[in-house]
């Protein structure tokens, strides 16, 4: 039996190095399963709630897609024509949807802690798709399974990853499941304004080498992974500061190409102008591959909390 069944995965720290390595398998086992009949019955008979408060394209879509994939069904909440728009509280919503007996609940939202502040009330399942600037527990599984896939291996990584450090949620969970492999090097790349937060670094401590940067150019060489993130507009308070920070970095091919080749280029998505697109065509740019993988891991992950 599968030691995520019936858990609640509401942080990258939920995985453990078992858990990724079985679901890393796994999902290559179901990119052929799917590939071949389209849609199995692993879930037959399950349903899948999304529940996302705040926009999404690849977590939603991919996590839909895994559930459909796996032959089960999946019902969307949408927040904008729901009963939130006449004063729902979130939280009595979640126990509505709960009510339903759903199999499993996806939620994102903007406020960190969203997930774990409803997890008592609710008895199916939580799997976090993001809630703030807090975490972002799937798009690190399949970071790191794109990475595994990429370079064969994630122990022993160098990475650069770059950007706002600050706001995003992706630097953190990303973090946090490399400190469970082994011999790890984090290069944070950021504007100071936009480095990684205090409480990130108490967290891995310890458990993988890193060092704050300035700029790209300085650890380009040293690099197996770029992991590049962009300005994360709506999490400014003041709309200035994100004047005067965007564009601060944007890597071009003419910039790469000075340099001794990085082996794997990743970006979560969605891009505004942090990689041109003359980067796109590189055969190491790998950031539309990483969005594809997430259909497979997620349906890997479902796979395991579902217990089919
Ligand atoms: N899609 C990712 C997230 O939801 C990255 C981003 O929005 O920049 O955090």
């Amino acid at each position: 039996m599968s030691s995520l069944r019936g858990r609640d995965v509401l942080s990258a720290f939920d995985f453990d190095r078992e858990d990724l390595f079985r679901l890393f398998e796994l999902a290559e086992r179901l990119r052929g399963e799917i590939s071949g009949r389209r849609v199995l019955d692993y879930a037959r008979g399950k349903v899948m709630i999304t529940a996302f408060f705040e926009p999404s394209t690849r977590t939603k879509i991919s996590f839909q897609f895994a559930m459909t994939r796996l032959g089960g069904e999946v019902v969307d909440f949408i927040e904008e024509v729901s009963s939130i728009r006449k004063g729902e509280t979130e939280e009595d919503t979640m126990k509505i949807l709960d009510g339903y007996d759903p199999d499993v609940i996806v939620v994102r939202h903007s406020k960190p802690f969203f997930p774990h502040s409803v997890k008592d009330v609710v008895r199916a399942p939580i799997i976090s798709g993001g809630d703030g600037t807090n975490e972002h527990p799937t798009q690190a599984l399949l970071d790191v399974y794109t990475i595994w896939r990429e370079l064969g291996r994630v122990d022993g990584i160098v990475i650069g990853i770059l950007g706002d450090l600050k706001y995003g949620r992706t630097p953190p969970s990303l973090s946090y499941i490399l400190t469970r492999f082994n011999d790890v090097t984090i290069y944070y790349i950021a504007p100071k304004q936009l480095q990684i937060r205090d409480e990130v670094l108490r967290k891995i401590e310890g458990r993988v080498r890193y060092h704050l940067v300035g700029s790209v150019e300085e650890v380009i060489e040293k690099l197996d992974v770029l992991y590049v993130t962009r300005i994360q507009k709506e999490r400014f308070e003041d709309p200035r500061e994100y004047e005067r920070l965007k564009g601060s970095y944007i890597i071009t091919r003419s910039m790469l190409e000075k340099y001794r080749k990085i082996p794997v280029i990743m970006h979560p998505l969605p891009r505004v102008d942090e990689i041109a697109t003359d980067v796109d065509t590189l055969p190491q740019a790998k950031y539309f591959e990483q969005a594809r993988n997430g259909v497979f891991i997620r349906a890997a992950l479902l796979k395991e909390v579902l217990g089919v």
